[in-house]
């Protein structure tokens, strides 16, 4: 009786014809077909496309971080604004639980909650976005919408928004419609009147309508260079459903509109104790969207953004923590710039003090700060990497003088 030969399962070729046959659980491999095997795999893997898939595609939301700890991360870089983080920790998990539901057991199915954060300028909104953005596994991306204006005017197009998600998600489509974009100053699109205009107004409402198209949920053609549509180009569709939206503004103003809603408002039984209640140096809290109505967004896109937050005017404790508590604050990154020349760089509380009066004073807020330390660091940066110094202290003094040398310092009278 002849014995039975073995065969690679793959090419189907017996023992004495191959140079190896290597065995497995229930079948066996020759060498050519590992060989070819192992040039399939890598193949894969060096595409970019693939190893972007990848990147996208380990999406587990049990594994991901609950808003508590999502809030937790962005303590560490974000000073204050713990209801704006509440906000938004929730909005970002929330989103990771719909992108993972499954609709057909029960017929409910999660609508996505856009957020929009209210708050001055400089007060950590972009910050916000951003440092989410680091613990993500999903496309993100920051657009500014003063750049947009209505389809057929100089500008870009609404489109483009989904352009640079597209890109950032290395065109990689189920990955972008997973994504989330956040739009700064949204504010500066709100129409000018509270009336629906008879002109057309080419910055203002003719944007907004054409970014409830995406806010809504709708297959969007997205040019893939982004810029502007052009008949010749080919498009990719996009669908919005599920992208997250996150809109930021400063309103500038709009305490006068939630002042004139509470005054209004201040009719009848109780309202005596009403206004005694009301605490007129924080307004903002007491946000809702009907004042972003007054201020000049369309109904339609205010319904699109149900979770409404604020971010608070940041007060001399919050710059002070902001100079040196954040991760990557302003003070341990100039320490670290001066370590990489190996000195060691010291600042006096003084000296920070000085800096926090001085931004308050400029009334530029966190922004300030950083421009603040940046001209009283200029000198230093420039002389001290080729004089030898190992050690360098900053302090009132010293602060004071470059401050007052700076063209920051001529600026301000
Ligand atoms: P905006 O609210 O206008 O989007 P940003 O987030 O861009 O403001 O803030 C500008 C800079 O000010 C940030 O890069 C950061 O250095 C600093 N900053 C602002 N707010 C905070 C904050 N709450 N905590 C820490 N740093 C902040």
């Amino acid at each position: 009786m002849t014995k039975k030969k073995n065969r690679c399962s793959f090419c189907g070729r017996a023992d004495d014809e191959v140079a190896l046959l290597v065995s497995g659980i229930n079948g066996f491999i020759c060498n050519d077909c590992i060989q070819q095997a192992y040039t399939i795999v890598q193949e894969a893997q060096s595409s970019p496309d693939a190893s972007m898939k990848g990147k996208w595609a380990s999406m587990n939301w049990k594994s991901l971080p609950r808003p508590a700890d999502i809030k937790a991360y962005l303590d560490q870089y974000v000073i204050g604004q713990d209801d704006a983080k509440r906000y938004l920790s929730v909005a970002v998990y929330n989103h990771y639980k719909r992108l993972c539901q499954t609709v057909e057991d029960d017929g409910v199915e999660i609508e996505k909650s856009n957020v929009i954060m209210v708050g001055p300028t400089g007060t950590g909104k972009t910050l916000m976005a951003r440092t989410i953005a680091k613990l993500l596994k999903v496309p993100f991306t920051i657009v500014d919408a003063t750049i947009f204006t209505e389809a057929g005017y100089v500008g870009e197009d609404v489109e483009s928004i989904l352009s640079r998600l597209l890109q950032v998600a290395d065109f990689d489509v189920e990955a972008t419609q997973r994504g989330i974009v956040f739009i700064d100053e949204i504010d500066k699109i709100a129409r000018k009147t509270d009336n629906p205009s008879i002109t057309r107004d080419v910055s203002g409402e003719g944007v907004q309508q054409g970014l409830l198209k995406l806010l809504e949920g709708s297959i969007v053609n997205v040019p893939p260079k982004g810029g502007r549509k052009h008949p010749d180009q080919d498009y990719v569709h996009v669908d919005t459903r599920n992208i997250l939206f996150i809109c930021g503004g400063a309103f500038d103003g709009i305490e006068r509109k939630i002042a004139q809603r509470l005054n209004t408002h201040v009719v009848g039984y109780n309202s005596v104790q009403n206004v005694a209640r009301i605490d007129r140096s924080d307004l903002m809290k007491y946000i809702v969207p009907q004042d972003l109505k007054s201020f000049g967004l369309i109904p339609e896109i205010i319904g699109r953004l149900p979770v409404l937050t604020y971010l608070n005017q940041l007060d001399r404790k919050a710059l002070r923590a902001i100079l040196t508590e954040p991760k990557n604050s302003l003070i341990r990154q100039q320490e670290k710039l001066f370590q990489m020349d190996g000195i060691k760089l010291t600042f006096d509380e003084d000296a920070l003090e000085y800096m926090v009066d001085k931004a308050v004073e400029y009334k530029l807020g966190a922004r300030g700060l950083r421009s603040i330390v940046e001209a009283i660091m200029m000198t230093p940066q420039f002389e001290l990497p080729s004089s030898g110094d190992k050690e360098f202290r900053v302090t009132l003094d010293y602060a004071r003088c470059q401050l007052e040398k700076s063209t920051l310092n001529a600026m301000q009278g």
